[in-house]
């Protein structure tokens, strides 16, 4: 082997130590991670049945159901793509109300499976009005929406809509609703039954801190109900076949058996640390990267009432090349973050405050984020931002870590 390609492998495992800071997959835990080296079982077994077991039993709190919580094998996709399909029929009349890329996908699976798909737009960078979906609801006087698509974190703007106020505007409308909550999920308060939400979809590489490779699914009893009357084709991710398995601890199909074993000791570890601690968590380090953001004289992209908890978006100023300063990033010093997607592209950098991530990390990331736009000829004093984003902590007294 050559002494370059030496120097250069070397430096392919010098920088797989990296600071992941995308809004996911996040950086996983040792504890977590090493739970994935544990010798397969049958995944029809007992011990495999324990697991699932534990994971949904642990899962429901965080959902806010007490209705049944089935894991799936696959990507979040697959779990969004499993409610829509098992739960409506062709020509469903449905309202999607995207406010962000997430949106439009799950807008994109209603169209794909043949639902009469209607787009209650919002300008992106802001949370979807409950009085707008209040009024399309009451003019649907005679109950023409069979259901409502929403985002509960939309990842591409750094947007958090607020629930509960949208559950209050839907009122008595008895429409489905299905909740994509893939990126906010267990990093704030949910109340599905409360908020008498069907289908909420959640993924395990994201606030749950555990590699990709799970979708978890809530189901409301009512949507079961429909889900038996529903016409719809549905093979491997059918939501109702899912429930059978899951009633004698299984899964229809070989799950990523190694990612169950990891998703449990990951949620073990989230009721020790305690939901609100989880909660506070991400919401101070939303707080402090937005503080940095803003000394570093970059706008966050996310309106005042709507900021994620999970995701900071912030423009990219004027005269700057994102991809360039990502590569920096990147190849230089090891830290990961994430630009806009679609018409956002190059227009938004996003830094995910999910995953097993120190304040120490998040403060040493965010100093050479300001160091790496002053290279890339941004005019703002370097250390601004890590400055605002460590007062920020300090401002809270409590311990950072559970
Ligand atoms: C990540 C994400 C998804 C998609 O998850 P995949 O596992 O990539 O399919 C869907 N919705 C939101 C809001 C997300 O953040």
């Amino acid at each position: 082997m050559s002494k370059t390609m030496r120097t250069n492998r070397l430096r392919e495992e010098l920088m797989s130590k990296n600071l992941l800071l995308i809004p996911g997959p996040v950086a996983v835990a040792e504890s977590v991670l090493s739970a994935m080296a544990k010798p397969m079982v049958d995944h029809r077994g007992p011990a495999f049945r324990a697991v699932l077991e534990r994971c949904t039993s642990r899962l429901k709190p965080i959902f806010g159901t007490t209705s049944d919580v089935v894991i799936l094998g696959g990507a979040g996709t697959n779990g969004l793509e499993s409610a829509v399909s098992s739960l409506f029929s062709a020509g469903d009349k449905i309202l999607a109300c995207p406010i962000g890329v997430f949106g439009q996908r799950l807008a994109a699976i209603a169209k794909t499976w043949g639902l009469d798909v209607e787009l209650l737009e919002t300008p992106w960078g802001q949370a979807l009005d409950p009085a707008r979906l209040a009024a399309r609801l009451q003019a649907d006087a005679k109950f023409e929406i069979k259901g409502i698509l929403l985002t509960h974190n939309e990842t591409s703007t750094g947007c958090q809509n607020d629930m509960a106020a949208l559950a209050r505007a839907i009122g008595n409308h008895p429409a489905s609703v299905v909740v994509d909550s893939v990126s906010g999920l267990a990093a704030s308060r949910f109340a599905m039954d409360e908020w008498q939400f069907d289908v909420v979809v959640t993924a395990s590489q994201k606030a749950l801190a555990v590699p990709p490779g799970l979708a978890m699914v809530a189901v409301s009893k009512r949507a079961w109900e429909r889900m038996a009357l529903a016409k719809g084709p549905a093979f491997a991710l059918d939501l109702r076949k899912a429930r059978e398995f899951a009633d004698l601890g299984q899964t229809p199909w070989t799950p990523p058996v190694s990612v169950g074993f990891a998703l449990d000791v990951a949620l073990e570890q989230y009721e020790a640390e305690g939901a609100e601690q989880v909660w506070r968590r991400h919401d101070r380090t939303a707080v402090a990267i937005r503080a940095a953001a803003k000394a570093l004289g970059l706008e966050v992209y996310s309106s005042e009432a709507a900021h994620s908890p999970t995701v900071v978006a912030m423009k990219v100023p004027e005269g700057i090349e994102a991809a360039a300063v990502q590569r920096t990033l990147r190849e230089q010093y090891g830290v990961v973050i994430s630009g806009g997607q679609k018409e956002l592209k190059g227009k938004i950098f996003r830094i995910g405050t999910m995953g097993d991530v120190l304040q120490a990390e998040m403060l040493g990331a965010l100093a050479i984020f300001g160091l790496a736009l002053n290279q890339h000829g941004h005019r703002a004093d370097p250390a601004a931002g890590v400055r605002a984003a460590l007062a920020s902590f300090a401002e809270d007294t409590q311990p950072a870590l559970a």
